[in-house]
């Protein structure tokens, strides 16, 4: 009598493995395709065989447009839910789940950078912000956006006239006309 027994198991295949360890990848949902996230991030989140876009966040929108670094413009700026509207569920509610969950105030980001060497002030809208909803801090960040981007513009047209006034002792090119072009205008 034996004093052990041994359970013989059939030898099974080892299961298939990726060689790529997971969260380096992801998979096209569109075609199945397996693309490493940097190629990814290089293609601008498009699948690099079937042109599938993967959604991008507000923050990767702005990476994909800007030359570099931004600087983002009012950040602090929360709804206080005046309305204290509901639908199916409290709006306050629908906020902090979407802050919990995105670390943004409300659904848009506003900043200032450079595209192709200009400066620019750009807004992107975040979907995963009760799906990109337009609150009023939305509206209210859109305003000043655009109201900075105005103002940016002024500013550099003030300091291109006063550059031209000290270098040529007048505003614009008109310093440079001949007597007779001057006396045709
Ligand atoms: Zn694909």
């Amino acid at each position: 009598m034996a004093w052990f027994t041994k359970v013989r198991k059939p030898i099974e295949p080892p299961g298939k493995q990726s060689r790529v360890p997971e969260g380096l990848w992801v998979k096209c949902p569109s075609c199945g395709q397996v693309i490493y996230n940097k190629d990814l991030a290089a293609s601008l989140s498009v699948c690099t065989k079937c042109a599938h876009h993967f959604r991008l966040s507000a923050a990767e929108r702005l990476r994909s447009l800007f030359d570099g670094d931004w600087v983002e413009h009012d950040r602090g700026l929360a709804s206080t839910d005046p309305l204290r509207f509901t639908d199916t569920k409290p709006y306050r509610k629908r906020l902090d789940a979407s802050t919990a969950a995105t670390g943004l105030k409300d659904a848009v980001i506003t900043a200032t950078g450079r595209i192709d060497g200009m400066d620019a002030v750009a807004a992107a809208m975040e979907y995963g912000f009760i799906g990109g909803s337009m609150g009023v801090v939305v509206g209210e960040k859109i305003t000043r956006a655009i109201e900075r981007a105005v103002a940016g513009r002024l500013r550099r047209e003030l300091k291109d006239v006063i550059t031209r006034v000290l270098r040529f002792g007048a505003p614009g090119p008109r310093a440079h006309a001949s007597p007779s072009a001057a006396t045709a205008t």
